[in-house]
């Protein structure tokens, strides 16, 4: 039977798949989801001996059945064939007792890349399924490599315009250069003078502006988007779960059933709830960990069951991290309450008037059952950079630093982990070649002096793709106020 997605906020809005990847958001401003995770499954001793291509396949599958297997085998292919540098696409490296999964061999160096090399393929075969012959406009908020990620995706697709909003002075040098290069005659990206959670509610505004979508609808454009807010985002993040614990039984590290932990660098909750659904179609997890920044609002809400984004937004060396309003909680908070749209209906219109909620005891058990976390401070992400790399010659980029130091101190830990590394050291050149005092790196230089110098001393392969930005023409510098993000769009869809 076709499964159906629902609104996290009711029950009543139902999409199909090729809907609900064709939208993004729901139209009530709720998030689609599988009301039931009971018709997703894959057992894990069935994929040991299968590629990550075929993995992706059969995950995508479970959750995509209104697709034949046939498209989804199609779409897999062109998005995992000669796109990453590593033919593994996501492989596993053990470093100390534990182990490191790398997500960032893709375009554009960070784990953005996986979900988003396979995300437009199944945006054309939603909008194909649904007979729907609009143009896409893709509004991307980015706290740094979803944006580039998204663009790389999306750049010269004959259906789709897309614009990127990115906070000035919130993003390291290296990805604030990857986005103003960006080429592509169907793209724009504009710095706003805000934060993060100031571009993503603004996007999710703009999605409902009547007067835009009046404008759109004259032009049979749509409202689309690229952040994880969308289903055929998070998805495929599920997929790499599923590779990392087959290789881990393949190379003897693990016993087939056996649980482990996976810890996750996390923003805005879409990476490690990928993990959650792997859980859930039957992945041997214990926990997963959170590991949070200074913007620990996830930290003190796993821990107390209280939401509180009333606290100052920080600026931290992990930005991609610098988010309080964590649009994906919203999907487990529907999920371990098991399905009651009303209720988390009733917490996001708390979170919208208050800026805060709390759930009940039960909730907060159930979720702990699930859920560790732990946080990291910039002192101490530059400490455990340093520390890794003299102790285990491994370099850390900041947000993976944030998981690697929270997995080190946390007092809980039984189980073997998996790090999820979600960015090149390279990104962040910069605090990297600073952390590291023995390597005596004087890190005010030119940003690609530094990614040469770094790589010359430590023997750490640089992505070619960030040394070639050297090079590459700056095509968009455009800075505005949040107030003008709309004006963009009407720009944009007027030339
Ligand atoms: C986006 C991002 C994160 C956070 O991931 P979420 O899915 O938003 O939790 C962590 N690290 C890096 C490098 C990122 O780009």
């Amino acid at each position: 039977m076709e499964k159906k997605y629902q609104s996290t906020r009711n029950k009543t809005i139902q999409f199909s798949a090729s809907q609900a990847i064709l939208s993004g958001l729901s139209p009530d401003g709720g998030l689609f989801v599988l009301p039931n995770l009971d018709d997703v499954n894959l057992d894990v001793s069935t994929v040991l001996d299968k590629d990550y291509q075929e993995i992706a396949s059969l995950v995508i599958n479970q959750f995509f059945n209104e697709f034949s297997e046939n498209d989804i085998k199609k779409c897999v292919k062109e998005a995992y064939t000669n796109t990453f540098s590593d033919e593994k696409i996501t492989p596993l490296k053990k470093v100390g007792d534990d182990y490191v999964l790398e997500l960032f061999h893709g375009s554009t160096c960070s784990f953005k890349d996986v979900a988003l090399s396979l995300l437009p393929k199944l945006v054309n075969l939603s909008a194909k399924t649904q007979h729907n012959t609009n143009k896409r406009l893709i509004l991307t908020a980015t706290s740094g490599d979803t944006g580039k990620a998204a663009l790389e995706g999306f750049k010269n697709d004959p259906l789709v315009d897309m614009i990127v909003y990115y906070p000035n002075n919130g993003v390291s040098t290296i990805q604030e250069k990857q986005m103003q290069t960006q080429d592509g005659g169907n793209v724009s990206v504009v710095s706003i003078n805000g934060n993060f959670d100031d571009a993503q509610s603004n996007v999710k505004r703009l999605f409902h502006d009547e007067e835009l979508v009046a404008l759109l609808k004259d032009h049979h454009i749509e409202f689309s988007s690229a952040n994880s807010v969308n289903i055929g985002r998070l998805i495929p993040q599920v997929v790499y779960y599923f590779a990392s614990y087959a290789e881990l039984v393949n190379m003897d590290e693990i016993k087939l059933g056996e649980k482990i932990d996976y810890i996750v660098p996390t923003g805005n909750f879409g990476n490690i709830l990928a993990g959650y659904y792997a859980q859930q179609m039957g992945l041997p997890i214990n926990k997963l960990i959170c590991a949070s920044n200074e913007n620990n609002v996830l930290y003190d809400f796993l821990k107390t069951g209280e939401y509180d984004t009333n606290r100052e937004f920080k600026k931290t060396s992990s930005p991609s991290m610098d988010i309080l309003i964590s649009s994906n909680l919203e999907r487990m908070l529907f999920h371990l309450s098991g399905g009651d749209a009303g209720y988390v209906a009733d917490l996001m219109t708390q979170l919208k008037t208050t800026g805060k909620f709390k759930i009940s005891d039960e909730l907060l058990k159930t979720i702990q059952e699930t859920f560790g976390t732990g946080y990291a401070t910039d002192k101490q992400v530059a400490e455990q950079i340093d520390k890794v790399y003299n102790e285990k010659g491994y370099l850390l980029d900041p947000h993976t630093a944030v998981a690697s130091y929270v997995l080190e101190n946390s007092p809980e830990k039984k189980e073997k982990t998996v790090i999820l590394s979600t960015a090149s050291p390279y990104k962040f050149v910069q605090e990297v070649s600073k952390d590291i005092p023995d390597l005596a790196i004087d890190s005010a230089q030119d940003e690609f002096k530094l990614i040469d110098e770094l790589e010359e001393k430590t023997n750490v392969y640089a992505p070619s793709q960030l040394k070639d930005l050297k090079h590459a023409p700056i095509l968009h510098n455009q800075v505005i106020d949040i107030d003008e993000m709309k004006d963009i769009i009407i720009k944009q869809v007027g030339e």
